[in-house]
């Protein structure tokens, strides 16, 4: 039991009133926010770092996942809206390289520089006329009923603030927001399994004429050291170049707990512990890739990720949880909201489990909007990898792609919410669809 030290009642100054107010930056956030300004709605974004991208530059991720479908085996970026958008700035900022192909000609994933997605991302949001608020920390919720949120409290070196709202969009990533307004959410598998986190690391001075397609041979070799006895904290690693080939992305960790769980996201010891463990993890990997690799013996880490990648948290209760069936299956929706194409990919303990599409089949599944409709609060969206999905389901659902996509609807959403006056699961779908088509969201997929 932890002790309780009770805090006198205080004033809370209000930093602003707006009538979309969205929780966190990453790729959900991003097009929530831009797309709700663009309807005329005062929009704020509040992010706790000082740089937009969620998992994707704070996590190092440096490549986009989910955009691209094997469409009976034929590839093609099936998201498309302000997924787009951040493409063509990434594309005229020189930081985005050409889809490549993994698990041999299974999927394409498409990889960018990190810096030049914070620049993308801060240039689209301010040409959506969208109020961004960074270094600060969303920390609770005053509610004005049971179903309605009247203001987001968060911490800041400015103190503690409000911001007032009418129209409340999750996008942290944890569901952050959501919680504190009382929404019921799942944590991993039911059971308190999560997928793994992965700290992630870039590697500079590679020689790439001599490493050739060394991330095909890196994780023999690594299955090889095992063989001689050599411990890696996973199997199933990515070890990829980026646009300019003597710099490397490395996904190769799995941070676990010493009673060999999932380090949490949302437990202030376990993350400190991770951060540190991971941190370790990637001098351990770095040095044997250093070591065993040709064209790398000269190379360094030129960047930890800022912090522990999180895969996966608390997933909401929503009207409709999306599922693995519904993924491997390619299913159809009569409320959906645009289509993704990336497989189930679960990082369970020392190793990564994929499953596909059928081979042959469409390759991508639409996603309804009453998988961003949160149960129990009526001004309230849940857009990215905390919307309502089951376990399985966000394993594949949680990737970049699909996440613009949820946002993208989740902005527009809040628009055709105030308008009506009317709770989020009231909004009229085919209304949404119309706009979110007129606004170059692939909906349907067709
Ligand atoms: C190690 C790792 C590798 C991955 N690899 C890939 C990949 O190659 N390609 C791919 O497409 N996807 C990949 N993913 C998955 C993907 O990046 C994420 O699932 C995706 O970014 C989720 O988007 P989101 O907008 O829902 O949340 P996030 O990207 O997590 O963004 C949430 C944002 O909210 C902010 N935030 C959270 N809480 C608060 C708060 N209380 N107050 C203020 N701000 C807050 C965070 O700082 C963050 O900026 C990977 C994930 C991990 C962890």
């Amino acid at each position: 039991m932890i002790a309780i030290l009770r805090e006198d009642a205080r004033d809370t100054p209000v930093h602003g009133e707006y009538e979309v107010v969205v929780l966190g930056g990453g790729p959900a956030g991003i097009a929530a926010a831009a797309a709700a300004a663009r309807t005329g709605r005062s929009t704020i974004l509040l992010e706790r770092y000082g740089f937009l991208g969620g998992a994707g530059t704070a996590a190092g991720l440096s490549n986009f996942c989910g955009l691209h479908a094997n469409v009976r085996g034929e590839h093609r970026q099936v998201v498309r809206g302000i997924a787009c958008e951040i493409q063509d700035r990434l594309q005229s900022l020189s930081g985005l390289s050409e889809p490549h192909l993994i698990f041999g000609n299974r999927i394409q994933a498409q990889a960018y520089d990190i810096s030049a997605y914070k620049i993308a991302a801060d240039e689209l949001l301010a040409a959506a006329g969208v109020k961004t608020l960074f270094h600060a920390l969303g920390a609770g919720v005053a509610m004005e009923s049971e179903r309605r949120i009247a203001a987001l409290l968060f911490e800041s070196k400015s103190g503690r603030r409000a911001v007032r709202g009418g129209l409340f969009v999750d996008a942290s990533g944890d569901g952050d927001l959501a919680a504190w307004a009382g929404v019921p959410y799942e944590v991993g598998d039911g059971k308190g399994n999560m997928l793994y986190p992965s700290t992630m690391f870039r590697i500079n001075g590679v020689d790439p004429e001599k490493a050739g397609r060394a991330w095909e041979s890196i994780a023999t070799r690594m299955d090889d050291a095992e063989r001689t006895g050599r411990r890696f904290p996973r199997k199933g690693i990515i070890v990829r170049p980026q646009k300019n080939p003597i710099e490397w992305r490395a996904n190769v960790t799995q941070v676990r707990n010493p009673d060999g769980t999932a380090v949490s996201g949302v437990d202030l010891e376990q993350m400190s512990y991770g951060e540190v463990e991971g941190r370790r993890q990637c001098k351990e990997v770095f040095e044997f890739i250093r070591a065993s690799a040709p064209g790398f013996e000269r190379s360094y880490i030129v960047e930890i990720a800022p912090q522990l990648g999180i895969r996966e948290t608390r997933r909401i209760a929503g009207e409709y949880a999306l599922s693995e069936a519904d993924i491997l299956g390619c299913a159809d929706f009569s409320d959906t909201i645009g289509v993704q194409g990336w497989p189930v990919e679960q990082h369970a303990e020392g190793r990564v489990d994929w499953r596909w599409q059928e081979a042959g089949s469409r390759g991508y599944n639409q996603l309804p909007y009453r998988m961003i409709v949160p149960t129990r609060v009526d001004n309230l969206l849940v857009a990215g990898r905390c919307a309502s999905m089951t376990h399985d389901g966000q394993s594949s659902a949680r990737v970049s792609g699909p996440c613009f996509v949820m946002g993208q609807a989740a902005g527009i959403a809040a628009d055709l919410a105030l308008a009506a006056g009317c709770a989020t699961r009231m909004v009229d779908v085919a209304t949404l669809q119309r706009r979110l088509a007129a606004d170059g969201v692939n909906v349907s997929g067709d």
